[in-house]
This record gives structure tokens, sequence and C-alpha cells, in this order.
């Protein structure tokens, strides 16, 4: 609902000011420095990247592993085992190195899920960790997001 000089009623901010007329895009949540890494620890920080990113997008963070639920610390599987589209295609196996469990599903569903939340929340972009089985624009979910037609930005 608006008033007669256009502006939103019963919220606190305006969609300026709360950024809601940029382009969300998603972005690996552990290029904040948000440490969801597979052994706890933090990713260098990108500020000067983030800060032109958040310049033009709502960045909106996300870990597929987390999301496919797998703690952290966890596993470490490697892109080297199997790319995306090998997984997604039924050709390969994501297995934990330290455990020998199977851990593919996980990496899936996590997918999943990060794909479901790019279209509600509208994202066409996705800026993405380079190098993680699941983030890399090769991993199951650069995989599974391109397949869905969002464009996929590896960071190193
Ligand atoms: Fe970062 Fe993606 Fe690995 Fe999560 S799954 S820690 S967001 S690279």
């Amino acid at each position: 609902m608006t008033d007669s000089s256009g502006e939103a009623q019963g919220f606190l901010f305006s969609s300026e000011e709360c950024g809601v007329a940029k382009e969300p895009v998603i972005i690996s949540a552990c290029l904040l420095g948000i440490p969801c890494r597979w052994h706890g620890r933090r990713a260098s920080r990108r500020d000067a990247l983030l800060e032109r990113l958040k310049r033009r997008y709502v960045l909106v963070p996300l870990c597929p592993e987390q999301l496919g639920g797998m703690p952290t610390p966890r596993t470490s599987e490697s892109l080297a085992q199997a790319t995306g589209t090998d997984i997604l295609d039924g050709k390969a196996r994501l297995i934990a190195p330290e455990t020998g469990q199977d851990v593919t599903e996980f990496h899936i569903v996590g997918a999943r899920y990060t794909l479901e939340l790019a279209q509600i929340i509208g994202a066409h972009k996705a800026y993405l960790k380079s190098g993680s089985p699941s983030c890399d624009r090769n991993g199951v979910t650069g995989e599974t997001l391109r397949r869905a037609g969002i464009e996929v930005f590896a960071i190193g």
C-alpha cells in the first residue's frame, strides 16, 4: 500500500534504503568471511570485489553444503573426484576421504535447495567460490544452477 506521495506505508525503510530495488544475487557464504568451509576456518575475504558487488546487487549468502545438511567442520570431498555433471548425470559419486562415506546426496540436496532459494528470490546470477565440489562452476551446485539458466561466476 502507498500514500499520496507514492511512499510505501507500513515499512521502516523505503525500497531504495533497504536495497530491494537492486537485483538479488546468490553468493557463496564463505566469500563474505562466514566460517562455513569444510575445516571451519574462514576464507580470505575479497573486500574490493565485495564492495563492487554490494553497490550493484543485494548479496544473498548461502552455503550449499550446509543447506544440504552437512555439519561444519565436515569431510573434505574434492572436485578432482567428480564434476557436477558426472554427479548429476549419475556417473560418479562423492566419497568422503576421511570416512569412506558416500556423501553425494548431501551435495545434491544442497544444490537443489540453493536453486530453489535462487528462484524464490528471483536471482539470475550467482557468484560462487571456485575449487569447491559444490560451489565451483563445475561443482554440483554450480552445474545445477547453470542447468537452470542461472549465470554462474567463479571467484577464486
Ligand atoms: Fe563456501 Fe560453497 Fe564450500 Fe559452503 S559449499 S563453504 S559456500 S565453497
